[in-house]
């Protein structure tokens, strides 16, 4: 959406608020921000990075909470194992939070970016805050900014830095829990990290990609990295609910003097949305893709209302319907159409989910073997069994013959079958038939795997053998 104003000033969609003419960074310093949005915001971070730092020590059943180790393939969610062979699920899953992403955004826009998205909570909620303990506000960092290298500099640049360093040696330790678990996170800790070069090497990696970004990328992520926020134009309409200016109200700008009963809209042009933005963009420019709707600007403009005695809201959450036309947020067609393909999503999830086996079992015949005559006359088929065990228990198994009859099941390494837990296991065995009871070149075979003289799955195979008239 944009403002009438705006319309004449088109020039700012040719340039970049934190690029100069020649194409290098401008430094972006925001006003330390102060308000109700602001502090609701940072209630709701503290609590989600509460929930984040404490989240690889939570155990369900001495598991974990949440596991996703995309090295050995193996997820735990609340206390489930999903492996590889639960891909349906998983990409059901992400089907559902993409189109809920979709939804989202275009009902309320881009609120995921400024108030649940990691980047966003560490960079404003920690990054931030060290920041401006250190170095002071907007005017002060850029006056640091801009001072020879001195003690003062020097003193405050190492401390900033470190504590930056420490505070991504942080992150980078809860998303290896998150990954390799808490327990082996421990052991690297109490063995040191000579025992486990591997995960040492990992943990360096993560702590200085994230001092990277925090340190020195922060919003570029957001502008050009982040494929969400590139791809948030496509989802914004007329109705969806915004940080907007609202133009009708605020134009034409302009400075209040002292006294001075104004002929102009509400703005006074005092910048503060802008000096709070830190993607250092000018709200009043209309939606723009830099926007990761923080509030701050709603926070800094309400201020600036109740001090010139106008009405809260110049800058607030609206659709441009809402601004142009007073309507409130309604849904349309597009959003209805979304809501009920992701109920629809979610729906076979829960069925998926609720009907998953614990226990897959795959039957195959030898590939590659047609079939054998043993010592004492009969024909053999060699079949192998894979088990996926995802349960928290080790299974005993035995397999029962169904069909043909008079057929007999000899196992390759013994009738001790047990399948660890959480892990895949193969059998092999030999199906045996005598000779006469062989009528088809591809007789039907059923088998029964049961686990503690409990059914777990029926296969069914062929078997292989020559017919003797
Ligand atoms: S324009 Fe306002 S809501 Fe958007 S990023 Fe800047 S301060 Fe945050
Ligand atoms: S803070 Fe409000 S009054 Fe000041 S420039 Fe921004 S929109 Fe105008």
């Amino acid at each position: 959406m944009k403002s009438a104003q705006a319309l004449d000033q088109d020039h700012f969609r040719d340039e970049l608020s934190n690029v100069d003419k020649k194409g290098k960074r401008l430094w972006i310093h925001p006003k330390k921000p102060k308000g109700s949005f602001y502090n609701y915001r940072t209630w709701f971070s503290w609590f989600l990075m509460a929930l984040m730092f404490i989240g690889p020590f939570l155990k369900l059943n001495d598991r974990p909470l949440l596991l996703l180790n995309v090295l050995e393939r193996k997820f735990i969610i609340f206390g489930m194992v999903f492996w590889p062979q639960d891909l349906n699920l998983f990409a059901l899953l992400m089907l559902s939070f993409i189109l809920f992403i979709v939804l989202f955004t275009v009902l309320f826009g881009r609120v995921w970016c400024g108030w649940a998205c990691p980047q966003t909570i560490f960079m404003e909620m920690l990054f931030r805050k060290v920041e401006y303990l250190i170095d002071g506000d907007s005017a002060q960092q850029k006056k640091l900014a801009n001072q020879e290298w001195n003690t003062e500099k020097i003193t405050k640049r190492v401390l900033k830095h470190t504590l930056f360093w420490i505070l991504s040696f942080v992150i980078a330790n809860t998303f290896l829990g998150y990954i390799i678990g808490i327990d082996e996170l421990k052991l690297m800790v109490t063995d040191g990290p000579l025992a486990h070069i591997g995960k040492f090497i990992s943990l360096s990696i993560f702590t200085t990609v994230f001092y990277f970004v925090f340190a020195s990328l922060r919003e570029l992520v957001c502008i050009f990295i982040c494929p969400y926020g590139r791809l948030q134009g496509l989802m914004l309409d007329k109705n969806s609910m915004v940080v907007a200016y609202d133009f009708v109200r605020g134009e034409p700008r302009g400075k209040m003097k002292k006294g001075e009963e104004s002929p102009k809209g509400d703005c006074i042009d005092c910048k503060l949305c802008v000096n709070v933005c830190p993607t250092g963009i000018d709200i009043r420019n209309g939606t723009q893709l830099e926007c990761i709707n923080c509030t701050a600007c709603i926070d800094a403009c309400d201020e600036v209302m109740v001090k010139i005695e106008k009405p809260k809201g110049l800058v607030r959450f609206a659709s441009l319907n809402n601004i142009t036309e007073g309507k409130k947020l309604k849904l349309n067609l597009r959003n209805g159409a979304y809501g009920v393909v992701l109920i629809a999503l979610l729906s076979v999830f829960v069925y998926l989910l609720t009907t998953r086996k614990l226990v897959e079992t795959t039957l195959l015949r030898t590939p590659g073997m047609l079939y054998q005559k043993t010592a004492d006359g009969n024909i053999s088929n060699l079949y192998t069994i894979e088990f996926v065990n995802k349960t928290f228990d080790e299974l005993p198994i035995t397999l029962q013959i169904i069909e043909p009859a008079g057929s007999e099941i000899k196992m390759v390494e013994g009738d001790n079958v047990v399948v660890h837990k959480e892990s895949v296991g193969k059998v092999s065995f030999f199906l045996q038939m005598k000779p006469e009871n062989i009528k088809k070149l591809n007789t039907p075979v059923r088998i029964q795997v049961l686990s503690n003289g409990k059914l777990i799955e029926e296969m069914k195979s062929k078997f292989n053998g020559p017919i003797f008239k």
